[in-house]
């Protein structure tokens, strides 16, 4: 390590130590973090000045004399905006450094492939940002997410048969946006937020449930993305020999029987309304219910026979798994060989529908914090 590395390292771990704690002394920090009390000053003003630090309120000195100064942690000091760019809708939220969400904005909006989408897209940021007042200054970015198979190296849609985006590139997307922007694939950021959501999992795979059906892989923290683009792309794994038509041009893909809007199509593409009757004990529902879980502990099983990790269930549908978790564990402990529990790894989702969004925009709150 050259010592520019750690002078900068030091500043990390005063920030990472105020910021787990929420509040700290000059002297509380020298002592845990074994530094000098003039370097920890040092590093401290810099924070200070950048405003990611307050040193505005005193802590009572025990061994009596002058109180010291306590530093804070200012987790609003820089926010991240994110957007989820669907076939019907936009969401829009701003999130502080810690990943809460300060505002959340839906609307209604049929994609398309011109301009004034993209128009949209713009007015939707600066809206969003005007809504609560914020500060220009205080924005570290935008981050994008869009179905189909992005290049996240390239920054561009590969494949977009989900929304017609197929060669779109961040910049696309960005015509109107005036920050720092970044082209996420909308599975790859719920996962990516459901990750940092969960401090105790460090691996997991997480599916998503959404109008199209995709998954993430999660090592140690971060999203994996293998060589190409299709890590963790199980929607369109084979479910059925010659089963049913996939959007993708192929046939049996899970991600036919598994995305949300074949649920949603039985009650006017409302899926709060399906799992409502499903609940008032719906006959027919019941039994297409049943089906789709029978379907997902197909997946969920073949999943765990790859990679042995934690599978959180996701997406649309994911948000509503939680009451119906015991029948799911008890399909795929049927297909285990091995005799395991699925209750021992198989997790609801732990956000709602705007994980997806909120993922998008934790891309550029770690960058952030990992940059100190
Ligand atoms: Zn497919």
């Amino acid at each position: 390590m050259n010592v520019f590395d750690s002078k900068h390292n030091n500043k990390k771990k005063i920030y990472h130590y105020i910021r787990e704690k929420g509040l700290a002394t000059k002297q509380d920090i020298a002592y845990n973090l074994q530094l000098s009390l003039p370097t920890v000053a040092q590093k401290l003003e810099d924070l200070v000045v950048r405003g990611l630090v307050g040193a505005e309120c005193k802590v009572a000195n025990k061994a009596g004399g002058r109180n010291p100064v306590a530093y804070t942690y200012v987790k609003d000091a820089k926010v991240a905006v994110g957007l989820d760019i669907t076939k019907r809708h936009i969401k829009s939220v701003i999130i502080d450094l810690d990943g809460n969400i300060i505002k959340y904005v839906y609307r209604r909006r049929l994609y398309q492939r011109n301009d004034g989408y993209l128009k949209t897209l713009g007015e939707t940021v600066e809206k969003i940002i005007d809504s609560i007042g914020l500060s220009r200054d205080k924005v570290i970015g935008v981050g994008i997410a869009v179905p189909g198979l992005i290049d996240f190296e390239k920054q561009c849609v590969v494949r977009g048969t989900v929304i017609d985006n197929t060669g779109m590139s961040r910049e696309d997307f960005s015509t109107y946006i005036q920050y720092p922007t970044k082209l996420i694939h909308d599975s790859n950021a719920s996962g990516f937020c459901e990750i940092w959501m969960s401090s105790e999992l460090r691996n997991a795979f997480y599916i998503s449930l959404c109008n199209s059906v995709g998954g993430t892989v999660l090592i140690d923290n971060e999203v994996y993305m293998g060589d190409g683009l299709y890590s963790g792309e199980v929607g369109h794994l084979n479910l059925v020999t010659d089963g049913m038509q996939c959007y993708c041009g192929q046939k049996g893909c899970a991600d036919a029987y598994l995305n949300a809007e074949r649920l949603a199509d039985y009650t006017n593409r409302d899926l709060g309304m399906f799992f409502l009757r499903l609940e008032q004990g719906d006959g027919v529902l019941k039994e297409i219910w049943d089906e789709y879980l029978e379907y997902l502990a197909v997946l969920i099983h073949d999943i765990r026979m790859m990679f042995g990790s934690t599978i959180i269930v996701g997406g649309y549908v994911g948000i509503f798994i939680k009451d119906y978790m015991e029948v799911l564990c008890e399909k795929v402990n049927r297909k285990n060989p091995f005799g395991e529990d699925a209750a021992g790894y198989i997790m609801p989702c732990n956000n709602n529908t705007e994980a997806v969004a909120t993922g998008a925009a934790l891309y550029f709150v770690k960058e952030f914090i990992e940059a100190i």
